[in-house]
């Protein structure tokens, strides 16, 4: 049985935390696309973790956890991780790598932060962590996949290839030293000792896995919104958010992908740039930001205060439809106890006509929020466990957005922690 968690708009809808969860009832955990550029915030028993790459069932010990092929592997990284989780007390986690994972080059992430500064002002907000030429290597055909670290000659070979054009770039684009080919040759040996314990053949450990009735879950980085098909191109990320490229970037058939479980936030936030509608300013906005997450909507992997905003009902159910969800994970909503009155976002007014549906860049970023305004609840909802105990205001909220979003919520989360969870 295979299940997605995948989120529904810009990411940071809690992911982490549902994964977690459900990993208790789980045999494999599997990353399938993005790199260490986002992260995922775990509270548990063992303290506050921020994962990049490690998959968030990674402190079960049941659990094994799987980088998939669609993963950019940023091999120093997921070591560090490791160690990390283990030097605070975590049973090492039990980490599989698909072999034909690709690889993050140290190059990657000089690319990404040259190119940032080349483009000033009209910038990406790359976290500079190597995603987009990674990725633009990948599908130009000049990555390298994990099993080619071991094959010495031709990884000398190539090694001498790619960088014919990369150093050209260094030097004609980007005034910038070259890369020394025997440099780079060592440090992939060095990466392929590091990845060595971890390599598998994961088709057919997926095969088997799905033939013997394992629980699998596909965990997604970031949201709809951040895919760069469906998101708000160009101001996306550079490989698929969506659950339907789970059967790609972790090597399974699509019809075995049963459950997609979309997360949504109680409202908005966003990290980086790019149109977001409902966003909100000045202290309305900050208050949001420091009671906002566990700690303040803060990023995870590089602590920039995250933009926020009112929940979006337009972009959120787009986020849901082309995920193809089967549940909502309906995650933060304690964070609003204090509003006396909580705006959501209905439709978008865009050159004059107002729209429920969520139009392409452009249009979007021309868009005004058409608002409805909601009574609050004003009481701390941690710690209840039934839906029925829930304030009736706060069910009232809900259950609008469950209309608003045409599929059904059957999680609510009120807490940061596993245990806060209510099955609606
Ligand atoms: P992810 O990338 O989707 O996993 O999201 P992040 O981990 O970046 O952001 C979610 C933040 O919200 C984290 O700090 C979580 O600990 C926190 N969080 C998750 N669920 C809840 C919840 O129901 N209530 C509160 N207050 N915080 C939550």
């Amino acid at each position: 049985m295979v299940k997605a968690v995948v989120g529904a708009c810009w990411g940071d809808e809690g992911k982490g935390k549902i994964t977690d969860m459900l990993a208790a009832d789980a045999d494999i955990v599997v990353r399938f696309q993005g790199g260490a550029n986002a992260g995922h915030t775990i509270v548990n028993d063992y303290g506050k973790f921020a994962l990049h790459l490690l998959p968030s069932g990674s402190f079960n010990s049941n659990v094994t956890n799987m980088i998939g092929n669609g993963v950019a592997l940023d091999i120093p990284q997921l070591v560090k991780e490791i160690e990390d989780v283990v030097s605070k007390g975590v049973p090492r986690p039990n980490i599989v790598v698909s072999e034909r994972t690709q690889v993050l080059m140290p190059y990657h992430r000089l690319f990404d932060q040259y190119e940032e500064e080349r483009l000033s002002d009209r910038q990406f907000g790359s976290t500079k962590s190597g995603i987009a030429p990674f990725f633009s290597d990948k599908f130009a055909k000049i990555g390298f996949q994990v099993w080619e670290l071991f094959e010495d000659e031709r990884l000398k070979e190539k090694i001498k290839n790619v960088l014919e054009v990369k150093n050209l770039m260094l030097e004609h684009i980007y005034h910038k030293p070259a890369i020394d080919a025997d440099e780079l040759y060592k440090t992939c040996k060095e990466y392929a000792e590091m990845i060595r314990p971890y390599v598998i053949d994961s088709v057919t450990f997926m095969h088997n896995a799905i033939k013997e009735g394992k629980t699998i879950l596909l965990e997604g980085q970031l949201g709809s919104l951040k895919d760069p098909d469906f998101g708000i191109y160009p101001m996306t990320t550079s490989s698929s958010t969506l659950a339907g490229y789970g059967a790609i970037g972790a090597g399974i058939p699509p019809y075995e992908i049963k459950e997609i479980i979309t997360v949504v936030k109680a409202y908005s936030s966003a990290v980086g740039a790019g149109a977001f509608v409902s966003e909100i300013f000045g202290d309305e906005a900050e208050e949001l930001r420091r009671r906002g997450g566990d700690g303040g909507e803060y990023g995870a992997t590089t602590g920039r205060p995250r933009r926020v905003g009112w929940f979006d009902c337009v972009a959120s159910r787009y986020g849901c439809r082309v995920q193809g969800t089967t549940a909502v994970a309906f995650t933060v909503l304690d964070v609003l106890g204090y509003l006396d009155e909580i705006p959501v976002c209905v439709g978008y007014e865009v050159d004059g006509e107002v729209t429920r549906d969520f139009p392409t860049t452009a249009r979007l970023e021309r868009a005004k929020p058409v608002l409805k305004v909601l009574p609050g609840w004003k009481t701390d909802i941690r710690g209840i466990k039934n839906y029925a105990d829930l304030p009736e205001n706060c069910r009232n909220y809900i259950e609008f957005i469950e209309r608003e979003l045409e599929v059904p919520i059957k999680i609510v989360s009120n807490g940061p922690a596993r245990q806060d969870i209510i099955n609606k």
